[in-house]
């Protein structure tokens, strides 16, 4: 039986493969040097490594949510 977990991005309920770290619309959508940082760390087992990396994915989700990008164009914060 495959497990599942949430998408790691701030308010995703997708459900993901565990060897998967988010939904693949949020994987794709992460910058390109925080995926390498992601795979590399996980790649070497530097464990601390992955998790901040995952931790700045999910921080850059939260800025750059089609909510918080609408908000920042009407000007107000979220
Ligand atoms: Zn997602």
């Amino acid at each position: 039986m495959t497990r599942l977990h949430e998408c790691g991005a701030p308010g995703c309920k997708e459900a993901v493969r565990n060897s998967h770290v988010m939904c693949r619309p949020h994987w794709l959508r992460t910058p390109r040097h925080l995926r390498d940082a992601i795979n590399s760390a996980w790649a070497d087992r530097r464990l601390e490594d992955w998790s901040a990396a995952i931790l700045e994915a999910r921080t850059w989700h939260t800025a750059n949510s089609p909510g918080a990008l609408a908000a920042r164009i009407i000007g107000e914060k979220l």
